[in-house]
């Protein structure tokens, strides 16, 4: 993985890089809030270790303004005992999950693994999580309960929210994914449909959850993913 390190603790920061180096991970380290939102906003990362207390711009900063520009590379924020208040404003702002200094090296790199853990994949014709099955061919969507045939635009949210589970998917990708780029969709188009599949979701019995992250976008919440 290519992991972006945005720490101002020198020290800190090269025993996190030797750390993820020896675990054959690529790094690259920022060590302001301004230049780490830089290298965030590349898009290039499948990670991003991100402390708080940083000078420039602090870290929920950076990251509201990554989530705010669509970017929605997983983040582990890295807090100190006493920002309690900042793991909350964190979260909330879409952070994957966050770390209390001093840690483990293990639970650095558990947690890295969970927040870097792909969504579903297509196995043959097949996207599951939890419980749910989409078919790619038939477009049915399979729970518990029964089974609903989704509409063309349906089955491609289900399929974009299946492949990238537990991420936050800008509401501007599903515009760009499923109307196109020159499209006019409204965004509010995109609340319909999520709607309507939220329902079918409720209707089959599935264990999934479409979580709205207000003024970012969607996620899927999967029991197990
Ligand atoms: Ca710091």
């Amino acid at each position: 993985m290519k992991l972006l390190i945005v720490e101002d603790e020198r020290q800190l920061s090269e025993v996190l890089t030797a750390l993820l180096k020896q675990n054959l991970h690529e790094t690259d380290a920022a060590y302001n809030g301004i230049d780490g939102e830089d290298c965030a906003m590349t898009g290039v990362y499948d990670a991003i270790i991100l402390d708080v207390m940083l000078p420039g711009k602090n870290g929920i900063e950076v990251l509201r303004s990554l989530r705010a520009n669509g970017n929605s590379t997983p983040v582990l924020l890295l807090t100190a005992k006493s920002e309690v208040e900042d793991k909350v404003k964190g979260l909330d702002t879409g952070a994957d999950d966050y770390l209390t200094k001093p840690f483990a090296a293990g639970e650095l790199l558990a947690r890295l693994r969970a927040i870097t853990r792909r969504g579903s994949e297509f196995i043959g014709d097949e996207l599951r999580a939890g419980n749910t099955v989409l078919d790619k061919n038939t477009h049915e969507l399979s729970g518990e309960k029964g089974t609903v045939k989704l509409a063309a635009k349906e089955y491609q949210l289900m399929a974009m929210l299946l492949s990238d589970c537990r991420r936050i998917i800008p509401k501007e990708r599903f515009v760009e994914k499923i109307w196109g780029f020159d499209s006019e969709a409204e965004y509010n188009s995109i609340e319909v449909y999520v709607s309507f599949v939220r329902k079918k979701l409720t209707a089959i019995g599935s264990d999934l959850q479409i979580k709205s992250v207000r003024g970012v976008g969607y996620c899927l919440e999967v029991p197990e993913c």
